[in-house]
């Protein structure tokens, strides 16, 4: 069976203070019992990652879609910087901000461009002009952060729990879908 995540990504490459925000947003999961209070293999990855448990119905309109049976149905936080993409499903346009082109079918230097220094910035490979990356219009929604909240195989998130996520990370955020 393929794996599917829900990342919630705040829209900023340099979060700051974005380890002791984990541990905030890791306390208010376990507060509500949404995740365990330790962490075990339950993620995609090698690192060790929160698995779900009961308080996770209440965030979700379909319950019976969550993934209690699965091995792979944690949460993975992420605190290094990170291209958080859509797995498969890829890119299907991707907006530059200032010339208005579609970027999502070049070379995806700008990816690099952004990856390889300490700020917002990237470089448009049609007009070359640099870009704040979160100004791009990426369809669907992708990530670029030093922080993110990914959910293994759970179903769609109910918008006000995305809401009240929001509010604590305190800015714009990408939800990023991702098949693998
Ligand atoms: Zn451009």
């Amino acid at each position: 069976m393929s794996d599917h995540s829900i990342s919630i990504v705040p829209k900023k490459s340099k979060y700051y203070d974005n380890i002791a925000k984990a541990e905030e947003i890791l306390e208010w999961l376990i507060s509500k019992d949404i995740v365990k209070p330790y962490n075990s293999d339950c993620i995609l990855s090698d690192k060790k990652g929160y698995a779900i448990s009961n308080g996770a119905e209440k965030i979700t309109d379909y319950p019976d879609s969550l993934p209690f049976f699965l091995t792979i149905n944690g949460l993975e936080i992420t605190t290094q910087k990170e291209v958080f993409h859509t797995g498969e499903s890829g890119m299907e346009k991707c907006i530059c901000p200032n010339c208005n082109k579609d970027i999502s079918q070049e070379e995806w230097s700008f990816i690099d461009d952004w990856y390889s220094q300490e700020n917002d910035n990237s470089i448009c490979p049609f007009c070359k002009d640099v870009i704040d990356i979160h100004q791009l219009e990426i369809i669907p929604e992708w990530g670029f952060s030093n922080l993110g909240f990914t959910f293994w195989n759970w179903p769609e998130l109910k918008k006000d729990f995305i809401e009240e996520f929001r509010e604590k990370l305190n800015c714009k955020i990408n939800v990023v879908y991702k098949h693998v």
